[in-house]
């Protein structure tokens, strides 16, 4: 039986050094203040916004929303984006994705100072960190890396094996796993034998973004299992990438879903919250 990578635990460790941290902060008269522009009506997105907003709450930071109609134009943003990188009060800022149709978001992104963007998703926060200098990390990446680690999983030196590269999740999560001195081998959507090349892994991460796809063939015993993915099930719940019941008897350590990457994705964003303000003060 697999030992169960526990995000929900990992996250509330998280969120209480943060809280230390905003609390010591607030005692020196600097304050941590979360800004999210959030555009158009998209539900998913409004309870994305409302549940980071609540996470905020709980560890003491605070958070504005900037909202705007679906049809405003591009330039509009812009001038927001100028403004929250030039208002002192703000730690930190994000916009929601995905934008309606018609706005370009990594035009915006490129204009986010990589000082403040907790979502670490700018195209200088992602140069940066692809030649390692300091910057604010992408928050699932991250999380998944802080997982790995609070919950003793070596990566120094081993094979790991990321399934999807896509500029949120695979691609910077192959990045922080070269950083944190692992083998790194990046899969997608055209790679051949995909289970042969799997099963190569003590790391297997999952971002495919494709319901229970990922079954035993996938893995070897020993293999720490980790799934990105997230997707509504009929009948309410979530399911992940992974086919939870088929793999956890076979691999070492495996991550549930829920509870596994998720919680570990929004406790980075006020971990990340937290370093602007601390670096702004
Ligand atoms: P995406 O659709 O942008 O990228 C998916 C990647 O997987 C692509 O690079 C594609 O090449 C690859 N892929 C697709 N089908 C494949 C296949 N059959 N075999 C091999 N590779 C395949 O998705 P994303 O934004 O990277 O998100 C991936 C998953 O993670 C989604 O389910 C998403 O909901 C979830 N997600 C979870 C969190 C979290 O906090 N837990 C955060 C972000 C994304």
């Amino acid at each position: 039986m697999a030992k169960i990578l526990d995000g929900k635990a990992v996250a509330a460790e998280v969120r209480s050094e943060v809280a230390a941290e905003v609390a010591r902060l607030r005692g020196w008269g600097i304050l941590a203040r979360l800004d999210v522009v959030l555009v158009g009506d998209d539900p998913a997105s409004a309870t994305y916004v409302r549940m980071k907003q609540k996470d905020c709450a709980e560890v003491g930071i605070e958070s504005r929303v900037h909202r705007f109609e679906a049809h405003t134009s591009q330039e509009e943003l812009a001038d927001l984006v100028e403004r929250l990188n030039a208002d002192t009060a703000v730690s930190g800022f994000f916009i929601q994705l995905p934008l309606p149709e018609g706005l370009d978001p990594l035009a915006l992104l490129s204009e986010i100072d990589p000082a403040r963007d907790v979502d670490g998703l700018s195209p200088l926060s992602v140069g940066r960190l692809s030649i390692g200098l300091p910057s604010l990390l992408p928050c699932t990446p991250h999380g998944v890396i802080q997982l790995l680690r609070r919950s003793g999983v070596q990566i120094e030196g081993r094979e790991a094996v990321v399934i999807g590269r896509s500029n949120l999740v695979g691609k910077p999560l192959a990045q922080l796993l070269l950083r944190e001195n692992a083998t790194v081998t990046v899969c997608h959507s055209r790679t051949e034998n995909l289970p042969e090349v799997a099963r190569r892994a003590d790391l297997l991460i999952v971002a495919a973004g494709r319901r229970e796809f990922v079954g035993a063939e996938y893995v070897r015993e020993e293999a720490v299992v980790v799934d990105v993915g997230i997707h509504g099930r009929e009948g309410g719940g979530l399911v992940g990438d992974v086919r939870f019941d088929e793999v956890e008897p076979v691999v070492s350590h495996i991550t549930p879903v829920p509870g596994g990457v998720g919680p570990m994705t929004r406790a980075m964003l006020l971990y990340n919250t937290l370093q602007a303000a601390r670096a702004a003060g």
